[in-house]
């Protein structure tokens, strides 16, 4: 599969769809009840379906092609990402940090100086590069919580 490959994460699978934006790649996720404007989303912007509920992949859509559904099975949000991985031939390596992990947007890279007074001093005084979000403005740098989430990567992708 391309590694353009997009999503639309069922609720059922939110933390799988926080995990896929860590690794770069674009994953909305569907908060509303109506499973139908989900269906009409994927189709509409070319989105794999990712959801717990086995009725989706029964519909006639997906029967015939035309929509792709991924049935998640795991319970764990870590083993639901490898899996994820593992069948659709995704890349650890695609682009990771680059999306803001609320919002799905691309972030932007911003300089010491413009951050100076949108982050803590003992951030600013440690850290060289940042990103922003360009929707909800939230400040990314490479900090503990990022070294954290380097490192359960490199420990998921070598499980698979
Ligand atoms: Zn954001």
């Amino acid at each position: 599969m391309s590694t353009q490959v997009k999503f639309i994460a069922d609720n059922n699978v939110g933390k799988l769809a926080r995990w896929l934006r860590v690794i770069g790649y674009d994953t909305i996720l569907f908060k509303e009840k109506d499973d139908r404007s989900m269906i009409e989303i994927a189709l509409k912007e070319d989105r794999v379906i990712l959801t717990k509920d086995n009725q989706i992949g029964k519909r006639r859509l997906a029967m015939n092609g035309k929509l792709k559904v991924m049935l998640i099975k795991q319970d764990n949000p870590k083993a639901q990402l490898q899996g994820t991985v593992k069948a659709l031939q995704l890349n650890w390596h695609f682009r990771p940090f680059s999306l803001c992990l609320e919002c799905n947007q691309i972030l932007i890279p911003r300089s010491r100086a413009e951050v100076q007074n949108l982050v803590p001093p003992y951030v600013f005084k440690t850290q060289e590069q940042y990103m922003e979000c360009p929707a909800c403005h939230r400040i990314y740098w490479q900090g503990t919580h990022w070294q954290a989430m380097v490192k359960e990567l490199k420990h998921l992708a070598r499980g698979c």
